[in-house]
């Protein structure tokens, strides 16, 4: 028998570094509006290899301005993977259009360009992309509808940092793409995000409409205190303390990933030995993951027995999650607001009622995660009735 563990699901890693950063901001004047936070912007969009970035108070606010930027409302229709944080379709609600939702694919759990295809309307005006753990969705066939009817396209990265197809990092694919820096995601600001485009007038509206829609930021005021507001804006901007956070984040990154990908092989080789247990489609040469967490799916003979066999990892010392609870058409608002069938998102209901997430996370290594797959096992057999 081996000793229990303490394997957080995640775990900020804040050093140094980072203390240095948040006290020279506490120590200065400037707690908004200032210079860390483009710093951060210019390291960020340096690390997805282009585009224009803009920081914002977390990925939810960055998906609200995206959908609000593109003006729509009451009357038109959003496109939305079932299998998603409640934030990929609040950020749709918030403006008044309707979330019209599809299944995703059993094998990737990322959205299903054949049920995107058949749910276009006349009023669909945008599709929303997650790049389901981390793996990029099929973007190629998604751009391909969009194009066709003329829809835009929002990536919600949340948990997407270090993900790319064909070698461009997603969120550089579609229009726009938002990025959390939630304290479990692949970097943290405590709370934060980052809007992302190819687009640098998106951006650029963006930057204002995340800043009440003035018409000039601080520094380009000639007399201070005085301004025009030329549109309708939010505040959702980031801070000095979480952007200073930031800079210094985004310098490990690189690091962090590497870890990520390194444990994420020893424990899906490790997993692929437990019968009891399938996998997603871990991509091909296309693809790099951000490998956010390892899903390990149950088998339906298993699945019953979940809760029984996460409250033995977690007694084993084994952080477990899962992504997410329940497809977003069954969590009580949705189900309530559009009545639709139970049964109509089969893959997104079989990954939230049958999968654990797993951590892999940079503060883990190998050991770490031949004791998760090995624990797993010794669970499965110990709940056996
Ligand atoms: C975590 C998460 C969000 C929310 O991010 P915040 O920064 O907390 O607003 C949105 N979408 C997905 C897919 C997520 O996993």
């Amino acid at each position: 028998m081996t000793q229990p563990r303490n394997i957080p699901f995640g775990k900020p890693l804040l050093g140094q570094e980072e203390i240095e950063a948040v006290m020279a901001v506490l120590g200065g004047t400037q707690l908004v509006h200032g210079p860390r936070a483009k710093q951060f912007e210019a390291d960020f969009a340096a690390f997805c290899g282009g585009g224009h970035a803009t920081s914002v108070a977390s990925c939810t606010a960055g998906l609200h301005l995206a959908y609000f930027d593109l003006g729509i409302g009451p009357g038109d229709e959003v496109i939305v993977p079932a299998e998603t944080h409640v934030a990929t379709a609040h950020a749709v609600e918030f403006t008044g259009a309707n979330c019209v939702f599809v299944d995703v694919e059993a094998e990737t759990g990322n959205i299903s360009p054949d049920a995107v295809a058949a749910a276009i309307t006349e009023r669909t005006r945008a599709i929303s992309v997650v790049h389901y753990l981390g793996l990029p969705a099929d973007m190629p066939s998604i751009m391909m509808l969009a194009e066709k009817h003329g829809l835009a396209v929002i990536e919600d990265c949340a948990l997407a940092i270090g993900s790319y197809l064909d070698g461009v990092h997603c969120g550089l694919i579609g229009d726009v793409g938002c990025f959390s820096f939630y304290p479990v995601k692949h970097m943290t600001t405590a709370e934060g995000g980052m809007v992302l485009s190819s687009h640098r007038d998106t951006i650029s509206r963006i930057e204002r409409k995340k800043a009440f829609g003035l018409d000039r930021t601080v520094t380009e005021r000639s007399v201070p205190g005085i301004y025009d507001v030329t549109m309708l804006g939010y505040n959702y901007r980031l801070n000095e303390l979480a952007a200073a956070l930031g800079v210094e984040q985004v310098k490990k990154l690189p690091a962090f990933l590497e870890a990520r990908r390194e444990n994420t092989a020893v424990l899906r080789d490790a997993l692929a030995e437990i019968d009891e247990v399938g996998l997603l489609w871990a991509g091909d040469d296309r693809f790099v993951s951000s490998h956010y967490c390892t899903a390990a799916i149950l088998d339906d003979a298993t699945a019953p027995r979940r809760f029984e066999i996460v409250r033995g990892l977690n007694a084993a010392g084994v952080g477990t999650s899962v992504y997410y609870p329940r497809p977003v058409p069954h969590m009580t608002y949705y189900r309530e607001k559009y009545e639709l069938p139970v049964d109509a998102f089969p893959n997104a209901a079989r990954i939230s009622n049958q999968s654990i997430a797993l951590p892999v996370g940079p503060h883990l290594g190998a050991d770490d995660m031949r004791y998760v797959a090995t624990t797993l096992k010794n669970v499965i057999k110990e709940t056996l009735p």
